[in-house]
């Protein structure tokens, strides 16, 4: 069951990352887009080579989508190749910034766009990192194209652009990793309430002193257990379990010896049967075990076998104690309520206190 639960967290995730790598196609595709336009206006250079651009944008997708589909990417420790992906697109940006003429102080801006993948995902010193990156992509183009072409280069606008971008990414630094903590804190916080909600659900169907399942927890069990047996037409058995003259331990003992049985027959209880099994504490020194999928004698075989040794237990308070316990055993007849089968089990067990006490009865 727990494997199953990770199996499909991990497919839900990987649905989230592919729907996050359909939002970079779009913005790769706006991207491309902008650049088109640029072209035709003659904003950019004629020379633009859009199509090679477009299917540089569908390989980087196509590419890093399948990484991702693969399940590959999860070797990773960030699935999402957040770093790679934004290097993929500052480099890409980078290429097309080279064609652009007029549009560069516009088109400077989606150095920003690739900026904001990262905020969710990295922290400050990753976010400083891509920056740096950014800004020696774009230094390396001033560069290439002051060497290329000098007589075209205007140097107050490459000093301008420079500025422009450190101090951009810079801000992108201090939000983002404003934001990053925050988002971190809140991620927290919700690891920290479920933790909780786990902890507080385990407590709401235990009893406290014997650590098994309660009343509450075992009637609604019940119910599941009994529809199920209805529909599936399966035995079903269910036996009420009465320690002996216990109140004398108490009398004789004090509180704590009996609290101290009590929890020797939980113990001895929950080893004993079957996992399938459901054992609960019904009240005070009462307990109940519900039997799926079990035939008559087996569940008389299992209660003899817990009150054989029940009987033989020692406890340290006194040498000669032997605590033994009665029940009444009685399969569910299909269609009947949770009130009529727990009765009948009930009613059992008083005639197994009358016969004298110390043994199953069943009840047909
Ligand atoms: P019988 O054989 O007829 O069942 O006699 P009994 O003495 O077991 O039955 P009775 O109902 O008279 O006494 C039950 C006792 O169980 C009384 C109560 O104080 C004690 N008891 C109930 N819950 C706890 C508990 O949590 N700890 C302790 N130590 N005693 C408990
Ligand atoms: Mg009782
Ligand atoms: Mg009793």
């Amino acid at each position: 069951m727990p494997v199953f639960t990770v199996k499909s967290t991990a497919a839900l995730e990987r649905a989230i990352r592919l729907k996050r790598q359909l939002m970079a196609f779009y913005s790769y595709c706006l991207l491309w887009a902008g650049t088109f336009i640029g072209v035709e206006l003659a904003a950019f250079e004629p020379n633009t080579p859009t199509l090679a651009l477009l299917a540089l944008i569908v390989i980087i997708n196509v590419f890093f989508y399948l990484l991702i589909r693969t399940g590959i990417s999860e070797q990773f420790r960030d699935p999402s190749l957040t770093i790679v992906q934004m290097a993929a697109g500052i480099l890409l940006t980078t290429a097309i910034l080279h064609y652009s003429r007029e549009l560069r102080g516009a088109m400077l801006s989606i150095y920003f766009m690739v900026m904001t993948f990262g905020v969710l995902a990295l922290d400050r010193r990753r976010m400083l990192l891509i920056a740096a990156f950014t800004q020696l992509c774009f230094t390396s183009l001033l560069i290439y194209e002051w060497f290329e072409a000098p007589q075209q280069a205007i140097f107050s606008y490459l000093v301008g652009h420079w500025l422009i971008l450190a101090l951009g990414l810079g801000w992108f630094i201090y939000m983002g990793g404003y934001i990053h903590n925050l988002q971190s804190r809140v991620r927290e916080q919700r690891r920290r309430l479920h933790e909780a909600h786990n902890r507080l659900s385990a407590i709401a169907v235990r009893d406290d002193l014997t650590g098994l399942y309660n009343r509450r927890h075992f009637l609604e069990r019940l119910e599941e257990e009994m529809s199920r047996a209805n529909r599936e037409n399966n035995p079903l058995h269910l036996a009420i379990i009465d320690l002996d003259h216990f109140k004398q331990v108490n009398d004789t003992y004090g509180h704590h010896a009996g609290d101290d049985v009590l929890h020797r027959f939980a113990q001895l209880a929950a080893m004993g049967l079957r996992k399938s099994d459901l054992l609960a504490r019904y009240g005070g020194e009462e307990f109940v075990v519900l039997f799926p999928h079990t035939s008559t004698q087996a569940c008389q075989a299992a209660m003899e076998r817990l009150r054989n040794r029940f009987a033989q237990q020692h406890y340290s308070f006194s040498g000669d104690l032997r605590s033994k316990f009665s029940a009444g055993l009685t399969p569910y007849q299909p269609g009947e309520s949770a009130e009529e089968f727990i009765k009948r089990a009930d009613r059992a067990l008083y005639q197994a206190k009358d016969l004298g006490r110390n043994r199953i009865q069943l009840a047909n």
